[in-house]
Formats: structure tokens, sequence, C-alpha cells
């Protein structure tokens, strides 16, 4: 049994927000698979809780007319893998929500929870940082947008407002057309394990694809919150392919990060992992994008 006072499950974005405005201390719940944890352990026990698992507005993956876009957020881990949309333009970011758990938690975990929860270890965030993700907040005074970079605040914390959704994450079709990438979940099993380090790579190439006209690095579990490495990124812009250049990136990347020593590694295995992942994830993010492999 979990000890829970009371569920409100709303019926539309607007009826959410209605019932946050009056129970300030409610707590969000779409899948389930964070809160119903922490209701388990205790952090949550007696919450009341609004239900948004049935807003469909909240649900689903579009492209909009300049090409950006937008995935909704009670979209399961599952069907972002699987959504033509994702396989064509953004298949870095369904191969990372595919490391997600097990089967299980992808078919009920959403991207909004996996965003909302503040985590740095969550499979989608490096991979919404590299791709410049910009999210849609409404709450009672209407709608902003913040790039998901300021989003995240702290470790477990995000910059939602008082009764403020998540509503859409989007991604600009500069951030991704002619993008290649790859993203690398570094766990002590292949599954039902948070990640140890997560590192996406998106790159774009020259004509003759043997120059980096664009990287963007970023990870997960390497500080406090997801990270990128403009440094290792800026380094590598406009350079020739190279073993030695993918071994510049992963010093400067090794100089940028922040990582914690925890019960699941150390401080320095952290910092190796950060210098061996970003050349592997670099090196195939090149052959995504049409270079050749090194
Ligand atoms: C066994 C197990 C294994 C897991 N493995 C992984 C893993 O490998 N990688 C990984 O990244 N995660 C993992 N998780 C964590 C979890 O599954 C994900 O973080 C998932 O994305 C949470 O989504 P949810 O819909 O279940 O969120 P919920 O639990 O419903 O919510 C999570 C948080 O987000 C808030 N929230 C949700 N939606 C919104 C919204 N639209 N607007 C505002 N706030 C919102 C909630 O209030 C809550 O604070 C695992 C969890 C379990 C139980």
């Amino acid at each position: 049994m979990y000890d829970i006072e009371k569920i409100y499950d709303a019926v539309s974005l607007d009826d959410a927000i209605r019932a946050r405005v009056e129970d300030p201390e409610a707590v969000i719940i779409a899948g389930g698979s964070d809160v119903l944890i922490k209701i388990r352990e205790g952090k949550l026990a007696g919450c009341r809780l609004i239900g948004i698992r049935a807003i469909k507005e909240l649900e689903g993956i579009s492209m909009d007319g300049d090409g950006c876009i937008h995935i909704r957020p009670l979209t399961t881990f599952s069907h972002i893998t699987f959504h033509p949309l994702i396989r064509e333009h953004l298949p870095v970011l369904g191969y990372a929500v595919d490391q997600v758990g097990g089967p299980q938690i992808r078919n009920i975990g959403t991207i909004g929870g996996n965003v909302c929860n503040g985590v740095t270890s969550a499979d989608s965030a490096s991979t919404l940082f590299a791709y410049n993700a910009v999210l849609e907040l409404t709450g009672p005074d209407g709608k902003r947008t913040l790039p998901i970079a300021e989003f995240y605040t702290g470790p477990g914390h995000v910059g939602l407002g008082p009764a403020e959704l998540l509503t859409d994450i989007m991604i600009a079709k500069k951030d991704y057309d002619g993008f290649g990438g790859h993203y690398i979940k570094y766990a002590q099993r292949n599954a039902m394990d948070i990640a140890t380090l997560g590192c996406s790579a998106i790159c774009r190439l020259n004509a003759s694809k043997n120059t980096i006209e664009d990287l963007r690095l970023a990870f997960g579990v390497a500080g406090p919150i997801p990270m990128r490495c403009h440094k290792a990124e800026e380094a590598a812009r406009g350079q020739l392919i190279s073993p030695q250049l993918l071994e510049q990136i992963a010093l400067t990347a090794e100089s940028e990060v922040n990582p914690r020593t925890s019960w699941r590694a150390s401080r320095e295995f952290r910092l190796q992992l950060v210098r061996e992942l970003s050349q592997r994830a670099c090196k195939q993010a090149i052959i995504h994008a049409g270079g050749a492999d090194l």
C-alpha cells in the first residue's frame, strides 16, 4: 500500500493548473516511476497527488511548419524511441531513452518526469542539452519558454514556478538538421541501473566530411546537474578530424567537468570515463554525421 492522502485526476491542462493553485503542496504525478518510489521511501508519505496522465494535449510528438520538433511531456520513453520523427531526425534521443531502466519503466516513464525530477543521471538530459532543447512551461500566468540549460538549478531542483507544468519540449531544426550523434551510458550493468556517467555527442561536418563544423558534447553525472562542455566544443570547431583532435576534445572536457565520488564510482573513475566516453561518443557521432571511422 502507498501512503497517499488523496489523488485528483486532472481532466485538462487548465484543470491541473487550477488544482495546483488551490493546493500548492500537491505533487504532480505523470508515470509515477519517481513519485511512487519517493512515497514508498517515506520522502513523500501522506502526500496529495494531482494526476496528469489523462491530459491528451500533453502527449505525443509532432513537427511544426518551421521544422521544430515538439515532444509533449507525457510521451513515454517507448513512444519516443519508436516514433518515426524521432527515428528520422533525433535518433540519438530515441537511443538514449531506450537505455532507461527496463521495458516496463520505458512503457510507463515519461520524458517530462525525467526532466522535471532534476537529476543529473536522467538518460534524456545530456542529449536534450546537446540538441539545445527549449522547454515550454505553463502556469496560472500563461506560458513561457526556457532553454533546458537554465531549467536545472541544482541537484533535484528545477526552475518550475508555483503551479507551473512542463508542457512542451522543443528542438529547433537548426539544432538537429545535418547532425549525427551518439549517446553512451556507462552503468554497472546493462539494464535497471542508473548511469555512472552519461555522454552525448552530436556533430555536423563540412561538405568533404573531414572537418568538424559544429560539436555539442554533454554529460550527465559529470557534475551536480547535466552539463555541456563548451570549451571542448570550441576546441573542435573548424578542426580536421584526427585521433589527436579526439584526444584534445577529451582532455578539454575533463578540465570542465566536476564529478563527485559516490558509492557507484570515485571522482577519479568518473574523470577517466569522461575522457574515454567523450572520445568514443565523438568517434561514433562523426561516423553518423557521414565521416570516416578513425
Ligand atoms: C526501476 C527503475 C529504474 C529506473 N531507471 C532509470 C534509468 O535507467 N534512467 C533514468 O533516467 N531514469 C530511471 N528511472 C527514473 C524514472 O523512471 C524516470 O525519471 C522517469 O522519466 C520519470 O517519469 P514519470 O513519468 O514516471 O515521472 P513521475 O514519477 O510521475 O514524476 C517525476 C517528477 O516530475 C514531476 N513531473 C512529471 N511530469 C511533470 C510535468 N509535466 N510538469 C511538471 N512536473 C512534472 C513530478 O511532480 C515529479 O516531481 C528509473 C525508475 C525506476 C523505478
